[in-house]
């Protein structure tokens, strides 16, 4: 259903007929994690995210799955690491 609160005229699993049904009847601003992703959206001055209503929950333990800038790489020692997909384009090339 589309959102007539902070993100309207935007789709969003939350809505329904009697008005946002996520924690506290909103959606919560990105954080800095977010920045880069080009699911950032500005609704009256503030960054939201059009995917997720609680950014910093999909940040909490690791690498939000559905941010567009980062990507999860696994290193030598098989630890999860996030990386800017810019710098590992540069390493793919070798620079
Ligand atoms: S998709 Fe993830 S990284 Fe991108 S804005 Fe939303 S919460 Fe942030």
């Amino acid at each position: 259903m589309k959102c007539t609160t902070i993100r309207p005229g935007y789709e969003c699993a939350f809505m329904t007929e009697n008005g946002c049904s996520y924690k506290g009847g909103r959606c919560y601003p990105v954080v800095e994690q977010c920045e880069g992703c080009e699911r950032i959206k500005e609704f009256n001055g503030e960054k939201y995210c059009l995917s997720y209503p609680e950014p910093a929950i999909k940040w909490a333990h690791k690498a939000c799955n559905f941010a567009t800038h980062v990507k999860a790489v696994v290193d030598n020692e098989g630890k999860v690491k996030v990386n800017p997909l810019k710098a590992s384009k540069r390493a793919a090339r070798g620079r």
